[in-house]
């Protein structure tokens, strides 16, 4: 087993396409080997290295993925969005305790002035110009001290924020280890050979572009494209043009992907997927099936959270393995189901648990946060995901929801992704997230927002009907709210918590 992000890229033939970028062709395993000695060689002479940590504030696309993986193998990376505001830089940058901040040549953001008021070193990536994608340099100040060196498999490679959908983002550090086993992870799971082309759309500021795309497609040997971020109306010329195997992203993305699909019939014939991935969130039964059809490739779902560094779980690629509304079999750590305020482990219903080489020693900064999510129990440390779900009788994870987000309407429980699946097979609907309705007698009310597929029609009481004809009343939302958009967070996510207060339905 690979200990270290470095083990991980060691052992490619150095000829093999490793990073390449829209009209910046390609970096070659030796040429990123290279990179690597030379950002180890900048930042040391910086005063940077192991237990440093590294802000990186720069644009989806090559240089972030070869940032992310050089930096990585001598300090602690820390990427963040860069699209947050000076305040959002200033409270994650001391909260993260960030020694300098990598951002672009030509920045002129809003990081600077946090980076500034916390006294912190700015360094500047250069792209020469004709250089591969993903190739740069350093500029900085040396500061007369050097860096410490020899990076072991427990020194926190990457720090994290969760993608805050259920509360305050969490700071997660992931150890060496960690990232070098969820990479292999993915690999295995997915059989990346070094002939896999890998289309990256994900942002890589969130673990599941970071560890399935980039470093799952690297520890395979393998390459990887990376697009300057999602854009649906762009996404079939990126596929002609890189010629992907596959591609990972949530299923929002998927959605709009498919929208666009009918238009494209020539390049998706072309192209011929090997598979296609989704994770993140869940990926609703019926847009898994219109994807199989529509690219002709498996769809593998799979279960991914930021403290697991990303694989948790995952569908098997062999012919007719994918079962529709499961993330899969276990992929990587032992998945059990436990008792969900006792400590110990249950065959039934519960609150999903992981133990495994890819788990977070724990959060930073949040001791109960600790208390809560860990324990110890049949000789194991689990990590409680805060997902409720179960195993079917063939031992594939059927996920019911987020514990905090099922809906408790006067004492029934009533899973919010059920009641989704059952409205998305009216024949209108193209999107829609369920999501609790505060209510004076019964403490919370099935409410569900809804957008409705392009030239379609239905009014609200249509799709009620229709759900009541598929399930039992209490479960039939109250509310359905039809709307041209559903608010996401940052990584892509619909956010069932707070949706309630943001569509204006709670009396302040
Ligand atoms: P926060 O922890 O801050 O509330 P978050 O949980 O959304 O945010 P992530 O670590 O990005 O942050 O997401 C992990 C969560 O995403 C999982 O715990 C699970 O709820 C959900 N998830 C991931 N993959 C799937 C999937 N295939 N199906 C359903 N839910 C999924
Ligand atoms: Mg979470």
């Amino acid at each position: 087993m690979h200990k270290t992000i470095q083990s991980l890229l060691s052992e490619h033939d150095g000829s093999a396409l490793a990073i390449g970028a829209p009209d910046r062709g390609w970096m070659t395993y030796e040429c990123l080997r290279d990179l690597a000695h030379e950002v180890a060689d900048a930042l040391h002479g910086m005063g940077i290295g192991k237990g440093d940590r590294v802000a990186i504030v720069l644009p989806n696309g090559p240089e972030m993925a070869a940032a992310f993986v050089s930096i990585a193998q001598v300090a602690t990376t820390a990427p963040l969005n860069p699209a947050y505001r000076e305040e959002e830089y200033a409270f994650y940058l001391s909260d993260l305790k960030a020694k300098a901040l990598v951002v672009a040549e030509d920045y002129d953001g809003a990081a600077l002035g946090a980076a500034e008021k916390a006294g912190m070193m700015v360094i500047r990536l250069r792209v020469p110009v004709g250089s591969p994608a993903g190739y740069f340099t350093l500029s900085s100040e040396h500061s007369g001290i050097v860096g410490k060196k020899d990076v072991s498999p427990d020194d926190v490679a990457l720090i994290l924020h969760t993608s805050g959908t259920t509360s305050r983002p969490k700071i997660v550090p992931l150890l060496q280890s960690n990232v070098a086993a969820s990479a292999e992870h993915v690999r295995m799971s997915l059989n990346l050979t070094p002939e896999d082309r890998c289309l990256n759309v994900m942002p890589l500021f969130h673990i599941h572009g970071l560890i399935a795309a980039v470093a799952a497609s690297l520890a395979a040997g393998a390459s990887v494209w990376c697009a300057p971020g999602f854009d649906a109306l762009k996404f079939f010329g990126w596929m002609k043009e890189a010629k992907p195997t596959w591609y990972t992203a949530v299923p929002t993305m998927h959605q709009a992907i498919l929208a666009r699909a009918a238009r494209n019939e020539e390049i998706i014939d072309a192209t011929r997927l090997r598979f296609l991935r989704s994770s993140s969130a869940s990926l609703p039964a019926q847009v898994m099936l219109a994807l199989g059809d529509t690219f002709g490739a498996p769809v593998v779902e799979g279960y991914g959270m930021t403290e697991a560094a990303h694989q948790m779980a995952s569908n098997p690629l062999d012919d007719g393995a994918q079962k529709p509304g499961s993330v899969g079999v276990e992929a990587g750590p032992m998945v059990r189901i436990a008792h969900e305020t006792e400590n110990h482990l249950i065959d039934d219903i519960g609150e999903v648990v992981i133990s495994g080489p890819n788990v977070t020693p724990g959060y930073e900064g949040n001791p109960e946060a600790n208390e809560k999510s860990f324990f110890d129990a049949e000789g194991h440390r689990w990590f409680r995901t805060g997902d409720q779900g179960a195993f079917d009788e063939d031992g594939y994870l059927v996920l019911t929801g987020r514990l905090k987000e099922i809906i408790n309407r006067g004492g029934e429980k009533i899973s919010p992704l059920e009641v989704d699946g059952v409205l998305l097979d009216h024949p209108a609907v193209g999107q829609v997230v369920t999501f609790a309705l505060p209510h004076p007698k019964l403490g919370e009310e099935v409410a569900a927002a809804v957008v409705l597929r392009e030239g379609a029609e239905a009014s609200a009481q249509d799709i009620r009907s229709f759900a009541a004809t598929r399930m039992a009343d209490f479960k039939v939302p109250r509310k359905v709210i039809i709307m041209d958009e559903i608010p996401k967070g940052a990584t892509g996510k619909m956010q069932r918590i707070g949706l309630a207060e943001k569509l204006g339905l709670v009396e302040k």
